[in-house]
């Protein structure tokens, strides 16, 4: 026998036994989105690597040790797009949709790739729906995504989730900053950890996203960038509370939720549960007035979001159950040369009347007995039977497969009605 061959750690194949709850995700999240005015934009899961080292920053988790690159036959530098923000960026700018229109609303959703230690809720193949918005100065903008996010919540039928909110300033007022902490972690140089070491280096405001427990009390006393913000920064950062106090959204101001990425500026957030162990934050995003720039195009502000859909269906599962989603309504079962083909046209005639339910015929022929018993396994509620005497005196036999309810034969004539009298699905 040949060695069965695998998935790549990490990567999930998604069974026909649970694609059905990904589709409903994405539909209800798809219809939440069309309710705010957000067109959906259709990316390629590879780009030029420049795409993101140029965009997330080369000091990041992402850049650093996670990125699948490659270089493809042409000696190009191609990467597995680890997100979607970049990739957003760089097709807005190529087909010059500012232009055409000054304020985008658009959102994404497909699969990230990231080289990390694959456990409960982190994948190296895992899915996101974003959202990204650009020319609108905020903050009003900033407190529609939060609303929006919630609505996303309540229309999925989440609840718990906690929202924290941060403001990162500007970039000449985090320069400020960064000096301050810098001289502030440097006269503790002794009690920080390898990686706290590195990130002082590199980014040493990516240090209060320490998760080591030993570096709290530090991070702590740290000095805190509210101090270093201007009256704008502070206006808008108390406009977007106003707006969510208003609305009746609760949150928690964080002043150590800095987020991964360097592209981001004053507001940032993440919503975040507790019921899913440590990988708890189901979406998260934030404002990235710099980064339309940076990637070559007029300076444009710029805010969205990205939430993880494995961790969102885990969520579900555990706050409102997975229920499993029979593949038919109606199963038409016709053992028999003719009668199977009596059984496809019939499963036609169905399909034409109720095109919302879903008609199964039982294929491949096999004994009468047999075809039952796979009826059955389809979960249908009814199985519509063409045996040969159903065939000569033009009748069908109906067999509830479910519940209560007697079996009968019913003239060809009278099926719809008598159908439509306990109508499935
Ligand atoms: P984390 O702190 O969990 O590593 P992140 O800050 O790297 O998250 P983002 O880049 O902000 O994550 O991505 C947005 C969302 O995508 C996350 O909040 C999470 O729900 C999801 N996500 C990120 N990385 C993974 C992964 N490896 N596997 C599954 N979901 C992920
Ligand atoms: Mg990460």
């Amino acid at each position: 026998m040949k060695e069965q061959l695998r998935a790549i750690r990490g990567m999930n194949d998604i069974l026909p036994t649970t694609s059905h709850r990904w589709q409903a995700l994405e539909a209800t999240v798809a219809k939440v989105l069309a309710a705010y005015g957000y067109s959906q934009i259709r990316l390629p899961i590879v780009e030029q690597t420049a795409v993101f080292e140029r965009s997330i920053g080369d000091t990041t988790d992402i850049v650093q040790k996670e990125m699948y690159t490659f270089a493809d036959r042409n000696g190009d530098h191609l990467t597995l797009r680890p997100e979607g923000t970049a990739g957003c960026v760089r097709a807005v700018l190529e087909h010059g949709l500012l232009n055409v229109q000054p304020q985008l609303r658009l959102w994404y959703i497909g699969p990230m790739f990231r080289h990390e230690r694959p456990q409960k809720g982190r994948y190296r193949q895992f899915h996101q729906i974003g959202v990204e918005t650009y020319g609108m100065q905020g903050p009003d903008i900033d407190a529609e995504l939060l609303l929006l996010t919630a609505r996303l919540w309540q229309a999925l039928g989440l609840s718990g989730l906690r929202l924290e909110l941060n403001t990162l300033g500007l970039a000449h007022e985090r320069e400020q900053y960064r000096a301050a902490l810098t001289a502030y972690f440097e006269s503790h140089r002794d009690a920080l950890d390898e990686d706290s070491l590195l990130r002082l280096a590199r980014n040493p405001l990516r240090i209060l996203d320490s998760k080591n427990p030993a570096m709290q009390a530090i991070v702590a006393n740290a000095p805190r960038l509210t101090e270093f913000l201007e009256e704008e920064s502070r206006t808008h950062f108390a406009t977007v509370c106003a707006t969510l106090d208003a609305a009746g959204i609760a949150y928690v101001v964080n002043p150590l939720l800095v987020r991964g990425l360097d592209y981001y500026s004053r507001t940032v957030f993440e919503w975040i549960t507790t019921e899913l162990g440590a990988q708890g934050t189901v979406c998260a995003g934030g404002r990235y007035d710099a980064l339309v720039e940076l990637m070559g195009g007029k300076p444009t502000p710029a805010i969205g979001f990205a939430m993880g859909l494995e961790r969102l269906l885990e969520l579900l599962a555990a706050q409102t159950g997975s229920e499993t989603n029979p593949e038919a309504d109606y199963c038409v079962v016709g053992a028999g040369e003719a009668e199977s083909q009596a059984a496809l046209l019939l499963a036609e005639t169905l399909r034409d009347a109720y095109p919302e339910s879903r008609v199964t015929c039982i294929c491949g022929g096999g004994s009468m007995k047999s075809q039952m018993k796979r009826a059955d396994r389809t979960g249908a509620q009814i199985a519509l039977i063409l045996g040969s005497e159903e065939l000569a005196s033009d009748t069908i036999t109906l067999k509830p497969l479910r519940g209560q309810g007697e079996q009968q034969r019913v003239a060809r004539a009278a099926l719809l009605a008598t159908l439509s009298t306990a109508p499935v699905n």
